[in-house]
């Protein structure tokens, strides 16, 4: 559904299938916005932000992420971009700024507040409206270019942030990833009843650290709950993306700052991309 469904002027309206409340960016043009998100923090929304990015990349997309988790930004570790800076151009003589994004090996643009503080372990000691105004600047100024997909790390729950992106940022869509154990819980369901509320399309649910799989047999084994993600998904009413295993590979190369071109070449992960860009 379009976010111009519900409004009295869309016939006439020149930002038609935008919004009309929507920001736009000044250096960015973007054919889809896919946001991330999920119910609760440590599920695992970043890492899977980090596997669409990579294998749309992969697939020859032109690729942007926008960390929007502003508390807990993660991206520049996961894509291995940790060392690098999103840096600021201030125009001679005016205030305007312009920030330009950090890019992978890959060739993926990232912004995140990680790659504008001097050191990533120091905390972000925000209120609310400063953070949004921080995430809504990182989409406007920065010099993101022509991209076919920017995907953007929304902060888990439902608070003020993800409120700031699905009003304000024309999201095409959003997909929201969950854990097994909080797949069917109320946490997990005020997040689709929030994207549903605003109108934002809810592309479908990523059950993450669904299962390991035995080493020797390759069975799958679902450690958390023995409901299959198809029952959970179905729960929620939305369609199930991918069910991701638990991957002490993809952790060992996230600590050591490779994980890009372990999901690069990764084919388990392959499915999950072909789902969200359908
Ligand atoms: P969120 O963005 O939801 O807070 P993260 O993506 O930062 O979560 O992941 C939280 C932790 O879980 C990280 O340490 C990450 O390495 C780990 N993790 C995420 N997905 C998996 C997975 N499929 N297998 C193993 N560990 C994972």
């Amino acid at each position: 559904m379009s976010n111009c469904d519900n409004c009295a002027s869309s016939s006439n309206c020149n930002k038609k299938d935008k919004g009309c409340n929507k920001i736009e960016s000044k250096y960015g043009n973007f054919k889809k916005i896919i946001g991330i998100i999920s119910g609760k923090g440590g599920v695992g929304k970043s890492t899977v932000t980090g596997i669409i990015a990579v294998k749309l990349a992969k697939a020859g997309y032109k690729v942007g992420v926008l960390d929007g988790d502003i508390t807990g930004p993660s991206m520049p570790r996961i894509l291995g971009i940790s060392n690098k800076r999103n840096l600021i151009v201030q125009k001679e003589g005016s205030e305007e700024v312009k920030f330009i994004p950090a890019e992978t090996e890959f060739g993926i643009k990232v912004m995140s507040l990680n790659l504008m503080i001097e050191s990533e372990d120091q905390p972000v000691i925000w209120r609310g409206p400063v953070i949004n105004n921080v995430l809504n600047q990182m989409y406007v100024d920065a010099e993101w270019g022509d991209l076919d997909y920017l995907l953007i790390d929304m902060p888990p729950g439902t608070g003020d942030v993800a409120l700031t992106v699905m009003q304000g940022i024309p999201l095409d869509g959003m997909v929201i990833v969950s854990t097994p154990q909080d797949m069917v819980s109320m946490i997990v369901k005020k997040v689709v009843v929030m994207a549903q509320k605003l109108k934002v399309n809810i592309l479908g649910v990523v059950e993450n650290m669904s299962y390991i799989k035995c080493e020797k047999c390759g069975e799958k084994i679902r450690v958390f709950s023995k409901k299959s993600a198809e029952e959970q998904a179905k729960y929620l009413n939305l369609p199930l993306l991918s069910e991701m295993p638990i991957d002490l590979e993809l952790v060992e190369n996230l600590e050591n700052g490779t994980a890009e071109k372990y999901i690069y070449d990764n084919k388990d992960y392959d499915e999950l991309m072909s789902k969200v860009c359908k």
